[in-house]
């Protein structure tokens, strides 16, 4: 039995290998890791605000979950399928405001709890790997190189598939509005009307 690998003091373990289907040993590896942050330079909350929209705008989420998945397939002399090593190591990435110290505390409040919804959307994505991934110790059987990527790739689809089921399901909150206010989205040409609200009487000075 291999023994455990610790690459660092983040959580990280390592499947043992099984024997799937009469002769191809599957190994798959899992690591986890946080990566850098994304980091928002913002001087103030207004300036929070507007970088997180215009990133929401582009359908950017604010943090990520990649993962550089690799698979090394043994072949022997007849072109069998012996063994596959697959190697997932997942790397994480959450926003950073690192003028946060010097705002209100107001303001720490928001962009905290906003990024715990982020943090908290981020784990779900890498639980997914981590529920899909084993699947690879099944799947791939064999007989020989071609049908054992075949294997490998159908299972990473699969994955991904989970991952934009789950994208399309459900986002983290937003970052709340500056200054208290509540912004609703204008949905129609009807909603005109709540942007005169800001202003108790429009004709007061005709
Ligand atoms: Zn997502």
């Amino acid at each position: 039995m291999p023994g455990k690998q610790t690459l660092t003091d983040q959580l990280d373990f390592q499947q043992d290998p099984v024997t799937a289907g009469p002769q191809v040993k599957v190994t798959v590896n899992i690591t986890e890791r946080m990566g850098a942050p994304l980091t928002f330079d913002a001087a103030n909350y207004e300036e929070l605000y507007q970088q997180v929209a215009a990133r929401a705008a582009q359908r950017k989420e604010a943090g990520s979950v990649t993962c550089d998945l690799s698979a090394d397939l043994k072949t022997d002399a007849s072109g069998a399928l012996t063994a596959a090593v697959i190697d997932a190591p997942l790397v994480t990435m959450l926003p950073a405001w690192p003028q946060k110290a010097r705002q209100p505390q107001a303001d720490q409040a928001k962009f905290d709890a906003w990024r715990a919804s982020v943090e908290a959307h981020e784990t779900t994505h890498r639980d997914i790997y981590k529920r899909e991934y084993p699947k690879f110790k099944t799947a791939i059987v064999g007989p020989d190189e071609k049908a054992g990527d075949a294997q490998f790739k159908a299972v990473s689809a699969a994955a991904e598939a989970a991952q934009d089921a789950f994208d399309a399901s459900s986002q983290p909150a937003p970052l709340a509005a500056p200054g208290g206010i509540i912004q609703v989205p204008r949905r129609n040409a009807t909603d005109v009307t709540t942007a005169a609200s800001a202003d108790p009487d429009p004709y007061a000075d005709l």
